[in-house]
């Protein structure tokens, strides 16, 4: 059957791979919509059955904009991600996390379409219980530097919640744990994008702190089978974690990447940033009962692939050639 389908933030790293799948059905129409802040034009496939709209979801009107398009889907990927990006400008990152899902879900309203919020494991903060279940309440700074994003997150997911059940919206939420894989913007900041572009120059692999702090990294690929898993169910009632349950330290993801690469990098430490969660582990016992979805791609593997997406981009970072000749201004 033909589906209509919105990806707001389809030009950033996990909207792209998202677009990308969604493409492969030849059936499906897709309007990527993304106000390339942080998204690049080039990250969405060349196919007849994709779109790109420049339109950045803060200032997004269901009476005015898309209004020749009837959506089944609308998934809503729409916020820079990495704390570098989001910490840039906080007041832009709050208002599209709530702003944005807030225009988002009214063209959901205006369609009768199902809605996916992309939320984050960054909600539970400096979570109190390990690994983290969905029952989990937000244990985070609300007026610390990770509060535009963190706190911006948790607002969007009220205001997806209270759309499905005061106005009858198909709603559902997936908190996604630190997903890494090829097109992450090489710099980005994070960790993994951090270290690969480092071993690749043969540069010093920066850790924050003493590496001990852990985070859970999830192949994007397999993180988009959970999407589209999400969005298709029936039987998410709340938010449900995505994320590869594989913890690993900071100082052991450097090592790997350095192995992988065959990189003559040393390690270095630097402060730890403010407010750095000191674990991340998901539970997904809920996605694995209601989507039967789980990740498929160990860590190693996973690298293996970015590493080689990266060494293929480098030349082209360099002379930053990325450009947004394909887009529909509107
Ligand atoms: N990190 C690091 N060196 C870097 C970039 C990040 O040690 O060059 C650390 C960061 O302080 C955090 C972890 O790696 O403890 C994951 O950071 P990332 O930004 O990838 O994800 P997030 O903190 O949002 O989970």
């Amino acid at each position: 059957m033909k589906k209509v389908i919105l990806v707001a933030g389809g030009a950033g790293f996990i909207g792209s791979h998202l677009c990308e799948r969604l493409s492969n059905d030849a059936r499906n129409e897709i309007h990527c919509i993304d106000n390339l802040v942080t998204g690049h034009a080039d990250n969405v496939p060349n196919s007849p059955n994709v779109q790109i709209h420049r339109l950045d979801v803060n200032t997004l009107k269901s009476n005015a904009d898309l209004v020749d398009v009837k959506f089944d889907q609308v998934y809503n990927l729409a916020c820079p991600a990495s704390p570098v990006h989001y910490q840039r400008d906080p007041v832009f990152t709050w208002k599209t996390n709530v702003l944005g899902a807030l225009n988002l879900l009214e063209i959901a309203e205006r369609d009768g379409a199902r809605f996916l919020q992309a939320s984050t494991s960054e909600v539970y903060g400096e979570p109190l219980e390990h690994p983290q279940k969905e029952t989990l309440w937000l244990h985070v700074n609300p007026v610390g530097v990770r509060s535009c994003y963190d706190v911006g997150k948790a607002a969007a997911e009220t205001i997806v919640t209270d759309y499905g059940k005061q106005r009858g919206v198909n709603v559902r939420i997936v908190r996604i744990f630190n997903c890494y894989g090829p097109r992450m913007s090489l710099d980005d900041g994070r960790a993994v994008s951090n270290f690969v572009f480092q071993a690749l120059r043969d540069e010093d692999i920066t850790i924050y702190g003493d590496g001990s702090q852990t985070r859970s990294f999830c192949y994007v690929a397999d993180l988009v089978d959970g999407l589209i898993k999400a969005m298709n169910s029936d039987l998410l009632r709340g938010p449900c974690n995505l994320g590869n349950p594989a913890e690993s330290s900071v100082r052991d993801l450097a090592t790997r990447i350095t192995t992988v690469s065959g990189s003559k990098s040393k390690i270095i430490f630097k402060p730890l940033p403010r407010d750095d969660p000191t674990r991340r582990q998901p539970d997904i016992a809920m996605a694995r009962e209601l989507l039967h979805w789980e990740p498929k791609t160990i860590l190693d593997a996973g690298l293996l692939a970015t590493i080689a997406d990266f060494r293929a981009r480098l030349p082209k970072f360099a002379d930053k050639t990325q450009g947004n000749d394909k887009v529909i201004e509107e």
